[in-house]
């Protein structure tokens, strides 16, 4: 099996990947150069920085299991969900995060891929419809690559209509969006387990550090399948750091406010169709030439992400809306491109 890898054509500007292209917070490379010689000869140690974690989720010990990346949470919860079964399956709602194939692919589930309704509406029906080999139905919220979030009290009618399934709610974007499921619905129903990830809004994509958030019943089975040192000290050191500058953060998420704001006004003023989103990016429907438009943009040295293959996505492309700077610098390449193609 094969995960995707995104390549990246040398240096440029990358807003191809949503990541934060400020960097991290400058008090996680302080923390990261404080590394002595134990620190890299010991193993490392989770506790002060699970109970960090816990106190940033604002839920209680037990609660949280760290994961290398979120990516690792996602697999960990497809091995859970196979575990034991023979002809168990995934739901992936389309057009969604590609590695929820992989994981399903991994865990030998069966992928069952639920194709887009009209302008991305939440297909609840179908979700509810689904066989019962279902054993894990992966969500986002908001979505990636639409940036679109589930409509309130949705995910839970689903954890109840489908409690032998794990329901996992991907946040990957959750600190842009403001929006989360931690909190009561976790321990009304067990079967749900929310995904975070320092990745994004935190800039620690590098350092691979993501957390499932659930009951810690439910953790406690999928804890079992993980290696023990799944993080390195390096990621345990940045993430009590990053915690610690909540400052840095609230300012990623502002820019990314006005970033949205001026992709949006661009795309007006031109007529391209887009999506309003709650994570840190936006796709639009560029039209048809969508591939072409963006290797001509990577060719002015700005990488945006080709999404016309993904299902309910012919003519999009999907930019990261980060850093101001960088989305006026992507703005003015990805005109330029336009107008020539308009001649
Ligand atoms: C980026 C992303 C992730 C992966 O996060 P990592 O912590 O880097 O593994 C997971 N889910 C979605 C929807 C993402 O966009």
């Amino acid at each position: 099996m094969t995960y995707l890898t995104v390549h990246t054509p040398g240096p440029g500007l990358r807003l191809h990947l949503n990541e934060n292209t400020a960097g991290c917070s400058p008090s996680v490379l302080a923390a990261l150069r404080a590394l002595d010689a134990t620190d890299t000869a010991f193993y490392p140690d989770y506790d002060a920085v699970t109970t960090a974690a816990e106190r940033w989720f604002d839920v209680g010990p037990g609660w949280v299991q760290l994961t290398n990346g979120l990516d690792e949470g996602l697999h960990v919860v497809a091995l859970a969900a196979a575990r034991g079964r023979l002809d168990a399956s995934a739901l992936i709602v389309e057009p969604a995060f590609e590695m929820y194939a992989s994981c399903a692919d991994a865990a030998g589930l069966r992928a069952i891929h639920l194709a887009p309704r009209d302008d991305f509406a939440f297909p609840l029906a179908d979700i509810l419809a689904a066989d019962q080999s279902v054993r894990l139905i992966n969500l986002t919220d908001p979505n990636n690559p639409t940036g679109l979030a589930i409509p309130d009290g949705v995910i839970e009618e689903i954890a109840v209509s489908r409690r032998h399934a794990f329901v996992l709610v991907d946040e990957a974007y959750g600190e842009f969006s403001k929006r989360t499921l931690i909190g009561a619905a976790l321990n009304r129903h067990r079967n749900l387990i929310v995904g975070r990830t320092f990745a994004k809004a935190h800039g620690l994509a590098a350092l691979r550090v993501g957390a499932l958030v659930a009951h810690p019943d439910t953790l406690a089975g999928i804890r079992r399948l993980l290696p023990p040192y799944s993080l390195n000290i390096c990621a345990v050191r940045a993430l009590l750091a990053a915690l610690e500058d909540r400052d840095y953060l609230e300012r990623s998420v502002a820019e990314s406010e006005q970033s949205r704001e001026l992709i949006y006004a661009f795309c007006r003023s031109r007529q391209i169709p887009f999506w309003r989103s709650q994570g840190n990016f936006v796709l639009m429907r560029v039209g048809s030439d969508a591939r072409e438009i963006v290797s001509a943009v990577a060719a002015q040295g700005a990488f945006v992400r080709d999404k016309s293959l993904s299902p309910g996505c012919a003519g999009c492309i999907r930019i990261t809306a980060g850093v101001v700077d960088h989305t006026r610098q992507c703005l003015a390449i990805l005109e330029s491109v336009l107008a020539t193609r308009a001649r």
